[in-house]
């Protein structure tokens, strides 16, 4: 996050005069200042020149927008600044914009005010003015309203702006894929030309004999020093043979440091692989990959590109943020009358950093793949809110579903199940929620998110410009039903010419 900016544009005009303007800059730059001092921010304002001509602001977007570094614009108007002088510049604006409806003093000085302070704080009616043409235009973008001295404010800007760095990731995310996705599957294949159109992913295949020939070139001594740190990062499981143990261990090792390496020459922050293709592979990537997860890279199993640079994009979003983002699938249901519970898990594939305790590394027989017994990292979910995301391509646009969950500590010990697991209340109840879910045409495959809520990749879809439905709390299916066949008739008028 630290090499993102957001830059901070201040509208104005030259019908005020210099005095009035310097005191429009002063304002700007002790807000823009406080607001970076206020640790409400995961980014950087940078405070730009009041803008008062349409020259200027075209000028200053064609920088934000050449700028690499800049994931997006704040916009706030001071003053009145006409809106026919943002046309030219908002045009061109591809990156995220957040209009700040602030003003400079939190309230009305009553005793004092004349028509001075009138003409210099206009923001009630300037951002009105700025307001009209971004919905003229049809401008995708979010606004915020408050004093911007106020916790609340902050935190809505500093939640704007995680959703902004993770639109930059998008733009330049690279999925390598070993291998297609898995055979006869309908959820996990998609348009791979209209997701670099819409997203920015790209999506390249590799042959999975291109990982096993790295494999082959990782030192013994590469390979010790990471299973020191696994000593020291998990517990061992009890009981098992030492010497076979540590043989399958070794090679997830392999297998880690070989996949890393790979990512890192393809520039890649998120993979995919499939069991079907596993040709020279001893055991299916289990270990390995949940270590990868746990350092940031996206994944999705059975070659589910689009939920591996979802996960990638929530782990983008939830940098620093208190609980961790992984790959997930629904599993199997307790159907209890009154305690209905989805377990969600996969084969091997979950990420530790929503792991409640310390996971315990265990090597047990996978019943896929006809591989060897895979090494793999045991764990339970940490428990609180939480939510599963996927992204579903629909042929004619893509659609990101978003369930709502609370994930428990098991009432049960799950005494012979070798997989790490999360066991979770779907909102508003399971029944509501799977038929919604169902009816959505959402995937099995899921990005899982203890770190993240709902407003987070609601404002990522904005940006993107793609369809959200969301389920939970107050959803229901008649409600949902209609949304569904509202947004149809919205997003069949989408078309690029
Ligand atoms: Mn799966």
């Amino acid at each position: 996050m630290n090499a993102l900016n957001i830059w901070f544009l201040t509208g104005s005009q030259d019908l005020y005069g210099d005095d009035a303007l310097h005191q429009v800059a002063l304002h700007t730059k002790q807000m823009v200042e406080e607001l970076n001092a206020s640790g409400n921010l995961p980014l950087v304002l940078v405070v730009k020149p009041v803008l008062k001509s349409s020259a200027e602001i075209l000028k200053t977007i064609q920088h934000a927008e050449a700028d690499e570094s800049c994931a997006g614009v704040v916009c706030w108007m001071h003053t009145f600044s006409p809106a026919k002088t943002w046309i030219a510049g908002l045009s061109i604006l591809t990156k995220p914009l957040l209009q700040l409806h602030t003003q400079f003093n939190e309230r009305i000085p009553f005793d004092t005010m004349d028509m001075d302070f009138m003409n210099l704080n206009q923001s009630a009616h300037g951002d009105r003015e700025f307001g009209h043409i971004t919905a003229r235009m049809g401008l995708r973008r979010t606004v915020i309203a408050g004093h911007w001295s106020h916790e609340e404010t902050q935190q809505r800007i500093g939640r704007w702006m995680r959703s902004a760095a993770a639109v930059a990731e998008s733009r330049t995310l690279v999925v390598v894929r070993f291998g297609d996705n898995m055979r006869d599957v309908a959820v996990t294949d998609g348009d791979k030309v209209e997701a670099m159109i819409q997203f920015g992913w790209s999506v390249p295949y590799f042959g999975i004999g291109d990982l096993v020939d790295m494999m082959a070139s990782i030192p013994n001594g590469d390979i010790n020093l990471l299973i020191d740190e696994y000593r020291h990062s998990y517990t061992l499981k009890e009981g098992m043979d030492e010497a076979f143990f540590f043989q399958q261990v070794t090679e997830q090792a392999r297998i880690e440091l070989a996949l890393e390496k790979f990512l890192q020459q393809n520039n890649a922050m998120a993979f995919s692989t499939n069991f079907q293709d596993l040709h020279g592979m001893k055991q299916l990537p289990g270990l390995a990959v949940q270590r990868l997860m746990g350092k940031g890279y996206g994944f999705a199993g059975e070659g589910d590109w689009k939920i591996a640079a979802l996960v990638r994009i929530l782990k983008r979003m939830g940098e620093g943020l208190s609980g961790g983002s992984s790959f997930m699938e629904d599993y199997t249901y307790h159907l209890e009358k009154g305690a209905m519970l989805d377990l969600g898990a996969h084969m091997l594939e979950v990420c530790p950093s929503i792991s409640k305790d310390r996971p315990t590394l265990e090597v047990h027989p996978l019943g896929i793949g006809e591989r060897e017994d895979p090494a793999r990292l045991v764990f339970d979910g940490a428990a609180g809110p939480a939510l599963c995301a996927s992204i579903i391509d629909l042929g004619h646009r893509f659609r990101m579903v978003i369930s709502e969950v609370e994930t428990i500590d098991s009432p049960h010990a799950f005494k012979r199940l070798p997989v790490a697991r999360v066991l979770w209340k779907p909102l508003p109840d399971l029944i509501t929620a799977s038929e919604a879910w169902i009816l959505a045409g959402g995937g099995h495959h899921t990005a899982y998110s203890s770190a993240l809520d709902t407003d987070y990749l609601l404002t990522y879809a904005e940006m993107m410009g793609i369809e959200a439905v969301r389920i939970g709390k107050g959803t229901s299916i008649h409600q949902l039903r209609s949304e569904l066949r509202w947004n149809e008739a919205y997003w069949s008028g989408h078309t690029r010419v």
